[in-house]
């Protein structure tokens, strides 16, 4: 940490791993500015405090049930956490204001502002009672944030008779196919909740983004206009400030030293994030993909990964048998450290934001499999924007993954797509050192939490 600068930020994340991790960073980030950083967070999903011990971390009471936590519906769940949040947030934050207030001189932490989740729809009436500057972290890419207050409408006019792979006009760069995927998972109170968010949005004195202007050239520009504050594009991922350490599961660290062994470039790592979930026909299949691509493969099972199994024991014990000549399967993995490792040539990913970024950042080529939300638009940023990654067009069959992971390796649009990636990690690698447009970003953010 740069000397304090006698400033404290608040820090309010959403309860999910694609949440945490960035605000964790961010928090990594703003200390090494000066700040000192308080965590509010609910009991649910509570981050590591222990891993982080030059923060504070407080816990506030989410009243969520155990049936609740595991609800399918994430607006539901979101709904609920704001419903019930909001007035031990206030109690929290009202206390931390008065007691920053009647420190002594020399001990003093102004408290400068809040940083809370875009998902945090109840903070700008505790604000503004608080009289606290408040800014809005968006963990999804610029893009996707700003249309997804479309998708209400573009539910009630979902035409059938568009092609499947036209473009959707209000939703750039998803297509047809992928906004009729996007739209069967159940989101109740999506209309309200999405309302709410902009509402937030639009009342807050910024909104910071973990990207930069290299990964969203087509969407800044329109996102400044369209949402009236000041946006922060301070970078995707820093290395000299992991994520990983926000990890709510138990990281197999045997992996690295599998991996010492392989070869350079020779393994696909497979993982799914933290929330998708596929049927065990689906698993099966990826796994025969693998094992018949004859490359060395990481595959990451999370337990809840197939619903209703402990684990992996939908794979038979015949095809268990082989995949263990050729690959190893863990239940998470330390991922960012993975995707760092020479060995590494690949990634089988469903494409959530942060594991997007983490790979373009260690310019890891991708083979794209979305299966809820915002992943099907990030997949296409990969696929058909950036070009630094093939699309299995939720095509999960084991020809088709053995076909893609050969053509990744050993193909001339593989030998293409890994050459475009070099490029964009050069890029994405410049925008946050000094100068850089997302190190500039950064300054400004550093500068405005200073001035509240
Ligand atoms: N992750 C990990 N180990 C795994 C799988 C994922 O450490 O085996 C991390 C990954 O590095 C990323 C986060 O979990 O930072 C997942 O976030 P993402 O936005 O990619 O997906 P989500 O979990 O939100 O679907």
């Amino acid at each position: 940490m740069e000397k304090s600068n006698g400033l404290q930020v608040i820090l309010f994340p959403l309860p999910i791993q694609g949440c945490i991790n960035p605000m964790l960073q961010l928090a990594k980030i703003l200390h090494s500015r000066g700040f000192s950083i308080t965590v509010i967070h609910t009991r649910f999903n509570a981050p590591k405090a222990s891993s982080h011990p030059l923060f504070t971390f407080l816990e506030i009471p989410d009243g969520l049930s155990e049936t609740e936590t595991r609800t399918d519906d994430k607006t539901f769940l979101f709904t609920l956490l704001n419903r019930r949040c909001e007035t031990p947030f206030r109690d929290c934050l009202a206390k931390l204001l008065v007691s920053s207030d009647s420190e002594t001189e020399e001990k003093k932490q102004r408290i400068s502002c809040l940083i809370h989740d875009s998902g945090w729809t109840f903070t700008p009436s505790v604000t503004k009672s608080l009289k606290l500057p408040r800014l809005v972290l968006s963990t999804y890419t610029v893009s996707f944030f700003l249309h997804h207050f479309a998708l209400p409408k573009l539910r009630r006019e979902v035409s059938q008779d568009s092609e499947q792979d036209d473009l959707v006009q209000d939703f750039p760069p998803l297509r047809e196919k992928d906004l009729v995927r996007l739209l069967e998972e159940k989101r109740e109170y999506l209309e309200p909740y999405l309302h709410m968010m902009l509402e937030a949005t639009k009342s807050s004195s910024g909104i910071i983004f973990m990207s930069c202007e290299e990964l969203n050239q087509d969407s800044l520009p329109k996102a400044r206009e369209d949402l009236k504050v000041p946006i922060f594009a301070i970078g995707p991922s820093y290395s000299n400030f992991p994520a990983s350490s926000g990890s709510l599961f138990t990281q197999d660290e045997t992996c690295i030293p599998w991996l010492d062994k392989q070869e350079d470039k020779s393994v696909i790592y497979v993982s799914f994030g933290s929330l998708v979930t596929m049927t065990g026909a689906e698993l099966i299949e990826i796994a025969y993909g693998l094992r018949n691509s004859g490359q060395p493969f990481l595959l990451a099972v999370r337990v809840g990964l197939v619903k209703g199994t402990e684990w992996i024991e939908v794979i038979p014990e015949e095809l268990k048998a082989k995949l263990d000549e050729k690959g190893k399967i863990v239940k998470w993995a330390p991922q960012q450290e993975v995707l760092k490792h020479r060995a590494i040539g690949g990634f089988l990913t469903h494409n959530g934001w942060n594991s997007v970024v983490e790979s373009v950042c260690e310019g890891v080529p991708m083979i794209c499999l979305p299966f809820i939300w915002d992943q099907f638009l990030n997949a296409r940023l990969v696929s058909d924007v950036w070009r630094v990654g093939l699309h299995l067009e939720h095509r999960i069959e084991r020809n088709e993954i053995e076909s893609s992971i050969r053509s990744l390796f050993f193909g001339n649009e593989g030998e293409a797509i890994r050459e475009r990636m070099k490029l964009l990690k050069e890029k994405v690698g410049r925008s946050v050192k000094e100068n850089g447009s997302a190190y500039r970003s950064l300054e400004r953010l550093v500068d405005q939490i200073s001035s509240f």
